[in-house]
């Protein structure tokens, strides 16, 4: 039986972690969940799920959650109560599934404490990917991905050298905005933003999917889960989404995991490696998908791509201030307060203030994320968007 602690645990990937759960109740056991503010589905959690511990965020929400769960689980709040969920001693394995830098701090410590992590969050690598390497290495757990690109690669790895690795393909379905052109994306809205072709998930993602960020993060994601330079990770777009991505090797071969679109098989996959568990449903036929198409992604057009590569030539400091203006940038996208081409333009100059940082610890993370955000909503009051 594998104990988890489930970080973000009322959100896109937290729900299907506790689907995986309630469909394999004999294989898995719920320690701790976390999440932000939604109580009422963290009751509905606690009473289905009975986790010895449970955290609430936002900490207006303790005393309410207290009063209807409380005889049923102990209740932490605020980052503190997050960090105990993460680190509590009866867990082996933690999905990291809070959507931001939130999920940070309590990734870190969960590793610190020795546990291992199934990773969504994929924020916690853009922003201290040398720091968090490390500490896994130290601590000697393991952090497997749950990105669907990520899995794909870990297992298009399985059982190869390091050093015969040529690329990585990343694919990207190129979100619903691939076809329009640069003067219909200045005034697409946020509704179209967060229709989504082929994958239903959290708001922040979703908007990151459509300006193509999310694939800029994952490219940063897999220079430090893979340990592989920027140069040898090419992006393709792939619009069915069947390829999930691939691996170049030295001799030309190329190995790449297919399957339908469902978050649900990388989420198992990190919580049952190396073994693999049925999953109902319906299953890949090639014959029904008939084609698959792939294209070059243009950065012109989506410029967070370019931002992702030249945070990453940059320094590790720039990816810290890209991930920090994003949030923000898609937070004022999402209160209709900037159009969508604004969010790569403001990102654009936080990058252009920032002056490269060596050396950064935990504390140094923190700090930088918040001057990026305050920078960027500094450019936005004063106007300087475009
Ligand atoms: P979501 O918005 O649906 O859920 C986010 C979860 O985080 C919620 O449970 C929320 O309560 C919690 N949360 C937010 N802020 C918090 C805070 N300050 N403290 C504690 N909890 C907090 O997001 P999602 O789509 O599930 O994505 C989660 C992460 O997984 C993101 O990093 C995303 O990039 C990554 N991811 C998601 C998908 C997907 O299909 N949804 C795929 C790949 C990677
Ligand atoms: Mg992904």
């Amino acid at each position: 039986m594998k104990v988890i602690s489930i970080l973000g645990s009322t959100g896109s990937i937290g729900t299907q972690t506790l689907e995986i759960v309630r469909e394999n109740n004999h294989k898995f056991k719920v320690e701790a969940l976390a999440a932000n503010s939604n109580i009422d589905l963290l009751e509905a959690q606690v009473r289905e799920f009975r986790p010895r511990i449970t955290a609430i965020g936002d900490e207006s929400k303790y005393e309410e959650l207290k009063k209807r769960v409380g005889g049923l689980t102990y209740i932490t709040a605020g980052q503190e109560g997050i960090v105990e969920a993460a680190t509590t001693e009866g867990s082996d394995t933690v999905v990291s599934a809070i959507v931001g830098i939130a999920g940070l701090i309590p990734t870190y410590n969960a590793i610190k404490s020795g546990k291992n992590i199934a990773l969504a969050n994929k924020e916690t690598l853009v922003t201290a990917g040398r720091i968090i390497t490390e500490e896994v290495k130290r601590c000697k757990v393991s952090m497997l991905p749950v990105d669907s690109e990520h899995s794909a690669i870990f297992q298009s790895l399985c059982g190869s050298k390091k050093s015969e690795v040529s690329k990585i393909i990343l694919t990207a379905s190129g979100g619903p905005f691939r076809n329009k052109t640069l003067e219909e994306l200045s005034t697409v809205t946020l509704e179209d933003a967060l229709k989504h072709p082929n994958w239903s998930m959290g708001r922040k993602i979703t908007i990151d999917s459509a300006t193509l960020m999310n694939k800029g993060l994952e490219v940063i994601e897999a220079r430090w889960l893979f340990d592989i330079m920027p140069e040898a990770i090419e992006v393709c777009v792939h619009p069915q989404s069947i390829i999930h991505s691939a691996v170049e090797y030295v001799d030309g071969s190329v190995i790449a995991q297919l399957g339908l679109p469902d978050m649900k098989l990388p989420i198992q996959y990190a919580l049952t490696y190396p073994d693999r568990l049925a999953i109902s449903g319906e299953k890949l036929s090639l014959t029904s998908i008939g084609n698959l198409t792939f294209y070059k992604p243009d950065t012109d057009k989506f410029k967070c791509l370019g931002l992702a590569f030249r945070a990453l030539s940059m320094g590790d400091s720039a990816c810290v201030v890209l991930n920090g203006a994003n949030e923000e940038a898609v937070r004022l996208f999402l209160d209709r307060k900037i159009g969508f081409l604004d969010i790569g333009c403001l990102i654009e100059k936080t990058l252009d203030k920032h002056k490269v940082m060596n050396n950064m610890n935990i504390n140094d993370v923190v700090a930088l994320d918040r001057w990026s955000r305050e920078t960027i909503l500094n450019l936005y009051q004063v106007g300087c968007i475009r």
